[in-house]
């Protein structure tokens, strides 16, 4: 059996979603953290020509990152270069079942605080709820460090406390699956939903796809991606050792990674499009007295330019002057924001101008039966704790919609 080897750092949520993928298929792999080691930073550099995490080998065959172990995984190719005789542990599970549809009272679509919170909520109403991930488990808090702002958890790590809400809606009955849904209709009852290893019908479906990354759509942004561009400080922080680095954007999220970042680089620039950060107040107090954090006001990045390997520079614009210069900078780490991944939902559930999910007051979309929860519908909060609050709303929502469908009370009714 060829051997797996995965390359992680201390806090990186791309290597748990890579460590999930290879779980899911019950393959096992040796993990080495290069955290610490500087020599394994630059082995890796020196194998791959790559500065972020996770890396994968097959034997000594480099097959990429998460997304290229993913796009492996679900293409089957994986399977075939693992040679694996008789399938995978999921693939054995599907031909189990024999081809029929699987049948569920409620899918919850999407593994973040708002699906695990509609899981805790569903399967403590006994409805035997099935959570199909998605790609990016623990959702934006996975990419958050610590938790600050969420009453009764001051000071926990993101990353445990999405741990222990998965734990807590798997014990009262929640299954965990990681998978992706690739295809609804929702145009019939129960609801059809198609993913990478199966087919199922629901009698609710809880939509908490969540929100990804946005990226700069600038010149040498693709180009140099793990090569000196990134979206992850605490995945690829430790690749910049004394190095000077651009954090763009003016949000929370700039202004916690750029803190972070300080542990190792030497200069941490701060590009905003603005001349006022959007940032809360106590992360501007934060970040305007860390000395080694310098801001650049009202300046775009328009360009990412490096030597074919890695990244020199940045091309940045003066918005109010129209000055340009290419400014030296060893990486540039990208924090502007994000965008609702509703792409399966389009012209079936009613979107706003920004695409995000429109619910009414009790998490119903325009479809009976389909609710949605989350940054997936929410652009103007966008917490933890109010997407946690709106799972549970959407689960209550969802137990009444099923008690009506099988004529049976339901508390409050
Ligand atoms: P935000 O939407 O709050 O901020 C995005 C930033 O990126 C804004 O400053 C925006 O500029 C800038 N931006 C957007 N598009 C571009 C672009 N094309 N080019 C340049 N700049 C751009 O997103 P965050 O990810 O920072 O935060 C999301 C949510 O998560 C927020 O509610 C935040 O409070 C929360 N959060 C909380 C944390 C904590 O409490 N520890 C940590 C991280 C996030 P402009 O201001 O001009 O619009």
């Amino acid at each position: 059996m060829p051997q797996i080897k995965m390359y992680t750092t201390d806090v990186c949520p791309y290597c748990d979603r890579a460590k999930r993928i290879l779980e899911g298929k019950g393959l096992e792999f040796e993990e080495i953290n290069i955290h610490g080691s500087p020599e394994m930073r630059d082995e890796i550099e020196r194998l791959t020509g790559r500065r972020d995490v996770p890396q994968l080998f097959i034997d000594d065959q480099h097959i990429g990152d998460d997304d290229d172990l993913a796009e492996l995984a679900h293409s089957g190719q994986l399977d075939e270069m693992l040679q694996q005789g008789g399938g995978t542990q999921m693939e054995t599970a599907k031909k189990n079942d024999g081809d029929g549809f699987e049948e569920r009272n409620v899918i919850i679509i999407g593994g973040g605080t708002a699906g695990f919170a509609t899981g805790v909520y569903t399967s403590r109403a006994m409805l035997e709820p099935l959570l199909i991930t998605g790609d990016a488990l623990g959702g934006q808090l996975s990419m958050t460090l610590d938790l600050e702002n969420y009453p009764g958890f001051f000071g926990t790590e993101a990353a445990e406390f999405i741990k222990g809400m998965q734990k807590q809606a798997e014990r009262f009955g929640t299954e965990v699956r990681f998978d992706m849904v690739t295809e609804i209709d929702f145009n019939r009852h129960p609801f059809y939903l198609k993913t990478y290893d199966k087919e199922y019908l629901a009698k609710s479906v809880i939509i908490c796809t969540g929100a990804s990354p946005r990226t700069l759509n600038v010149p040498g942004e693709e180009e140099y991606g793990g090569r000196g561009v990134s979206y992850c400080a605490t995945c690829d922080g430790f690749f910049f050792q004394d190095q000077r680095l651009i954090v763009v954007g003016g949000g929370d999220a700039a202004l916690e990674e750029g803190i972070f970042l300080t542990k190792y680089a030497s200069e941490v620039y701060i590009v905003h499009r603005r001349d006022q950060l959007r940032a809360s107040p106590i992360m501007q107090e934060r970040a305007f007295k860390n000395d080694k954090i310098k801001f650049i006001w009202s300046t775009t990045v328009e360009e990412i330019q490096g030597d074919g390997e890695k990244v020199m520079g940045s091309l940045l614009k003066n918005v109010k002057t129209g000055e340009e210069e290419v400014f030296p900078i060893d990486g540039v780490f990208i924090f502007v924001g994000h965008l609702p991944n509703t792409e399966l939902f389009k012209g079936v559930i009613d979107l706003d101008e920004q695409e995000y999910i429109v619910v009414d007051k009790l998490q119903r979309t325009n479809i009976e039966g389909v609710f949605a929860a989350g940054d997936v519908h929410d652009h103007i909060f966008r917490q933890a704790i109010t997407a946690a609050g709106a799972g549970a709303a959407a689960a209550i929502s969802a137990d009444k919609f099923i008690a009506e469908l099988e004529d049976r009370a339901y508390p409050g009714k």
